[in-house]
């Protein structure tokens, strides 16, 4: 058998890695500034979260969620005391289209209704087929079977007012677009946003997929905006690389036994996982770092003339050029072993480095960046 050919994939095999490190195969080192979309979020292989991990494989790795399971009370407990969302409900899954998922069918639950209102150009996952096959009433309600969707424009509070009316269940954003290009939405967006859904009696749903975990500075990014949505999911940076997702729900939202379900949402790795990414994020400082290493990278492309735009915040940068970054990143790769990413829009430089990057790891991005511009 060989893999399904869906990835275009650079010729570069990493056997090892610590954290902004990566070795490849014959030894050669790289410095990773896009840490697998966002994902490592406390460095590679950080040595708390391999003894952590390890430790709880080497005690039980898994066993479903029919039984009792302890460290996701003591999951949700600590994710509650660093995002402040004491009084919100848990429901951990694997993914982030899976959480979203799970948000959506949420809304819909909650409201009786399926028309969604989402961002233009927005990337929430990859699913669509699993919900609307199901044939499971009692799992699987009509109205969230197959929701209809409504785009409206990043930033247009009036398109938003327009679209909005009884029948929405939900609406859904990205406090920051990561896929298409790192636009962030307005605080008075997000704030109308809320408002409306408030009037309309719909679930106002922040997608914190790429964003959360500290990675701009607060642990979610939509703290910036004075918002407190009624649904929040997390993936990527939450298990620095083991597969963790959270859907975090108003204590408003009522759940029942069967609403929702997955195999290995919150199982024991898991747990163990998201709770050393937490543990780590704390003890080390690491939003403090994201918030002062991307005003370092704000300021550096700032004097770069060749910088058109400067998206993002914190560890969440992108750079906007007025040609394809692809060659570039290609240099930057194979001349300076300098891993970055691309956004959707084809011309901006994506970087996503790991909350603990340094200053002087930075400098030698900057130093390979000027040298190619
Ligand atoms: N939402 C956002 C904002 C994302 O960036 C992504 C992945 O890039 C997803 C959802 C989907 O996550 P996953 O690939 O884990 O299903």
């Amino acid at each position: 058998m060989e893999m399904f050919d869906v990835y275009p994939l650079y010729p570069i095999e990493p056997v090892k890695a610590l954290g902004s490190k990566l070795w490849d195969k014959n030894g050669a080192e790289y410095l990773d500034l896009y840490g697998g979309h966002a994902v490592i979020s406390i460095g590679h292989s950080h040595p708390t979260y391999v003894k952590n991990v390890t430790e709880q494989l080497n005690k039980i790795g898994f066993y479903s969620n029919a039984v009792q399971n302890s460290l996701q009370g003591e999951l949700a407990l600590k994710l509650g005391q660093i995002s402040g969302y004491y009084d919100y409900n848990l429901f951990l899954c694997s993914t982030g289209a899976e959480a979203n998922e799970n948000a959506l069918k949420l809304a819909s639950f909650h409201t009786g209704r399926k028309k969604i209102i989402a961002v233009e150009n927005a990337f929430h996952g990859r699913t669509s087929g699993a919900v609307a096959a199901t044939h499971n009433p009692k799992i699987i309600a009509p109205y969230n079977a197959d929701h209809e969707v409504e785009f409206v424009p990043l930033n247009d509070c009036e398109a938003l007012e327009l679209a909005f009316n009884d029948e929405v269940a939900g609406f859904i954003i990205e406090p920051i677009q990561g896929v298409a290009g790192l636009f962030e939405a307005t605080s008075q967006f997000l704030q109308k946003a809320q408002d409306l859904c408030e009037q309309h009696d719909a679930v106002f749903i922040l997608d914190e997929v790429q964003s959360g975990a500290g990675r701009t500075g607060k642990f979610f990014a939509h703290q910036y905006a004075n918002i407190r949505p009624d649904i929040i999911t997390l993936a990527k940076g939450m298990g620095n690389g083991f597969p963790v997702a959270s859907v975090l729900i108003n204590p408003k939202l009522e759940p029942w036994h069967g609403m929702l379900g997955t195999t290995f949402g919150g199982n024991h790795l898991a747990c163990a996982a998201g709770l050393s990414v937490l543990e780590v994020l704390a003890e080390e400082g690491l939003m403090k770092n994201a918030t002062e290493m991307g005003a370092y990278i704000v300021e550096q492309l700032g004097d770069i003339n060749a910088v058109k735009e400067i998206r993002g915040k914190g560890l969440m940068v992108g750079a906007a050029f007025d040609f394809p970054v692809a060659e570039l990143r290609k240099k930057l790769l194979f001349e300076h072993h300098i891993f970055t990413g691309s956004a959707a829009d084809k011309q901006t430089l994506r970087l996503l480095p790991s909350l603990a990057v340094t200053q002087e790891e930075l400098d030698q991005f900057f130093d390979a960046l000027k040298k190619e511009l």
